[in-house]
């Protein structure tokens, strides 16, 4: 049996159209599942029903199973899921004025490596099927429809507490590739899976809705279609010598050839890539390293986003004083640059930057320390 949630439309449409059925049956199978959450086949009465239980038949509608949702203070959610062969996979919902994003992991664990991040320290284990990225996202749409945000939360995305009104109109706007994992070292199950995001019949995200987060593999960024994705990179270091020191995949991929990349892709007028900054006390979080990054970043159509260091146990990293994130945000802000510091969410129910992956960590460890 395959899995409906590894198929975009357009593969639907060919499964069906290849066991002889009309083909815009998929779009209304896209319509049923996707737009109005509904799982059982045998209610969708624009289907003939000998179609339907053939469809039933056919199609494994499996996705995650939500294992444990955590209430962070600041009003995130993180939700955690068990895989089918015992990974824990994570996720969280960031709620924000008129906006709620998701974070979706997209490996478990990453290959990357890089010195500060806590995913980085499980090592490799597997890339997530299309399957488990779409997955994080249905059990998030059907979270916020079964238990919801907290009120205080909705309130900041809506104005009020839609709760309240016995209407919720909680729904993801935003979705972003920057929980666990290195999105563009499983490219072709992360593109399906935003093909499938954003398909009109379906989910129905708009590209500049979807960011995918890199540490900047250049090969697959390449081989993206324009108008694919927002893309962030992760700089996190003014040049070289520093960012190899914490990102090993720099010798294959050294800031130049990055900026290259930036300068050469074709984007809308009011589109940009973001470079994202991981700010790291006495590391990269100087004046000078700001002057540094201001040289290099001049000229070049792109944001940045300061992110201050969120400190972990798995970490010696510590986070930059708030004085000194805003002084080196002031000198790029006073230098034109469009630069914003954004903070971490959700620290206290490890749902931060870079902290997904902490509690199977910290299972792990209670698992070896009661060994
Ligand atoms: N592999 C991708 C996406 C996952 S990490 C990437 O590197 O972009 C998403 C972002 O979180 C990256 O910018 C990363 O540098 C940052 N990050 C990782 N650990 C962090 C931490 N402990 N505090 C703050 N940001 C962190």
């Amino acid at each position: 049996m395959v899995n409906f949630f590894e198929l975009p439309l357009k593969e639907l449409e060919d499964i069906i159209g290849g066991i002889g059925k009309e083909r815009y049956r998929a779009r209304q199978l896209f319509r049923w599942i996707y737009k109005k959450g509904v799982y059982d086949f045998t209610v969708m009465d624009d289907i003939p029903k000998s179609l339907r239980n053939l469809f039933r038949d056919m199609f494994n509608i499996e996705t995650l199973q939500l294992g444990g949702s955590f209430y962070s203070k600041d009003g995130s959610v993180k939700l955690s899921f068990e895989t089918e062969d015992n990974h824990l996979i994570e996720s969280v919902m960031i709620p924000e004025k008129n906006r709620l994003t998701l974070c979706v992991s997209s490996q478990v664990g990453c290959r990357m490596a890089c010195a500060f991040c806590v995913t980085g320290k499980m090592g490799f284990i597997r890339n997530l099927t299309t399957k488990e990225i779409i997955g994080q996202v249905i059990a998030a749409r059907d979270f916020l429809k079964n238990r919801g945000l907290s009120p205080e939360a909705d309130k900041k995305i809506n104005g009020h507490d839609t709760g309240k009104d016995g209407n919720q109109t909680q729904r993801i706007t935003n979705i972003v590739f920057m929980g666990m994992g290195e999105p563009m070292d499983n490219l072709e199950n992360v593109i399906k899976a935003i093909d499938i995001l954003k398909d009109q019949n379906g989910l129905d995200f708009s590209k500049r809705r979807i960011t995918i987060s890199t540490v900047g593999l250049l090969a697959g960024l390449k081989t993206l279609k324009p108008g694919t994705a927002g893309i962030a990179i992760s700089l996190n270091a003014p040049d070289d010598k520093k960012r190899v020191k914490i990102m090993p995949i720099n010798r294959l991929y050294p800031v130049r050839d990055i900026i290259e990349f930036v300068k050469n892709y074709k984007t809308s007028p009011r589109e940009r890539i973001t470079f994202e900054y991981v700010m790291l006390k006495d590391f990269n979080d100087s004046i000078e390293d700001a002057k540094a990054l201001y040289e290099l970043l001049r000229g070049v159509k792109c944001k940045i986003n300061l992110i201050p260091f969120n400190e972990s146990p798995f970490s010696e990293f510590k986070t930059p004083e708030r004085d000194t994130v805003n002084e080196f945000h002031k000198y790029l802000i006073e230098r034109f640059m469009t630069v914003i510091i954004r903070d971490s969410r959700g620290a206290d129910v490890h749902g931060a930057c870079g902290q997904l992956g902490m509690s199977y960590l910290m299972t792990k460890n209670k698992e070896k320390a009661g060994k």
